[in-house]
């Protein structure tokens, strides 16, 4: 049985599992990551890779390897550029490293692209040659797959969705340095932002941070359910939002499927109240609607890193 190991290594945490050529999780084993430099980041990819190997062993026969990262990669030379939007070093030879590691052809990409690819290859995007995958989670970002390709772009940057400002009377800054984008809208760290420039005008709510100091997505969810009036403005502005950045996208690449992942959106609440914010017109010839992605969203990013990993080994293969 042939496998491919897929690296998902992100803000919370490092999953390591190997995947099938059907794109299922036979095991896998999670590190904790943290706030780290770079470099720390590497050193720890290396022996937290080491350990997997020694403790898990492998199963089938591996053939290739993924990794889905954080920040910005150049997924064509294999090359980790930086951890967050600010560019701190030298690129860092990612793919190499694994190669180094495990004796296979390595693939390095975004995290939300390799889930698309992911979903291109096992998920709802199989045999579907044009779809958007859009990922909220703390932040925003999207896949695109137009004729069957994963769209990068120039400078491997395109997707970042979370950025596109759609508010344009909100004077909420981002990090990006614009104003009302859609991540400090509708994304985790999006929620916290908007409860904390409304409490004082909203103040009769139950709505409250959590103990790492952010807004729970579900618990939005729940009170706004409940008539809580704060947690109801979050969310429903929030859903507004969503819904016309995903009309937006739309129009830009006429997908005949969009598909949903990442934290914020995998209990179905926000689909619900999306479906009935989408203009026909517009939706029209999205044929194959609005769905949730079918992968485990813990497994997601595993998923998502071994099919790039898979991807790059037929390549090699064909060469
Ligand atoms: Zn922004």
């Amino acid at each position: 049985m042939d496998t491919y190991l897929g690296l998902d290594y992100g803000g919370t945490k490092l999953l390591i599992g190997e995947v099938d050529s059907q794109g299922q999780v036979l095991q896998s084993k999670r590190y904790d990551t943290g706030t780290l430099t770079q470099n720390e980041a590497v050193e720890l990819l290396k022996t937290s890779l080491r350990d997997y190997l020694h403790t898990m062993g492998v199963q089938g026969e591996l053939k290739g390897a993924g990794i889905g990262i954080v920040g910005v990669t150049d997924h064509q030379n294999g090359r980790w550029i930086s951890i967050s939007h600010e560019v701190t070093g030298p690129a860092i030879p990612l793919a190499r490293i694994i190669e180094d590691e495990t004796g296979v052809p390595a693939a390095v990409d975004n995290d939300v692209r390799s889930a698309t690819t992911g979903e291109l290859l096992w998920g709802h995007g199989r045999g579907v040659e044009n779809f958007i995958y859009i990922n909220v989670g703390t932040g925003v970002a999207a896949g695109f797959v137009t004729g069957g390709q994963v769209l990068r772009g120039a400078n491997n940057n395109a997707g970042e969705v979370g950025h596109m400002c759609v508010s344009l009377g909100d004077e909420t800054p981002c990090v990006c340095g614009r104003k009302g984008c859609v991540e400090t809208i509708v994304s985790g760290t999006g929620f916290t932002t908007q409860y904390l420039r409304l409490r004082e005008q909203v103040p009769d709510t139950r709505l409250e941070l959590n103990a790492r100091g952010r807004v729970d997505a579900d618990k939005l969810f729940r009170l706004a359910d409940a008539g809580d009036a704060l947690a109801k403005r979050i969310a429903e502005y929030g859903m507004d939002v969503l819904a016309a950045l995903i009309m937006n996208l739309v129009r830009v690449t006429d997908p005949e499927l969009i598909i949903l992942g990442g934290g914020v959106v995998s209990d179905g609440w926000v689909l619900e109240r999306l479906r009935p914010r989408m203009n026909a017109a517009t939706m029209r010839g999205v044929s194959k609607g609005i769905v949730l992605s079918a992968f485990n969203a813990y497994e997601t990013g595993v998923i998502g890193a071994a099919a790039t990993g898979m991807q790059l080994a037929k390549e090699r293969a064909e060469k």
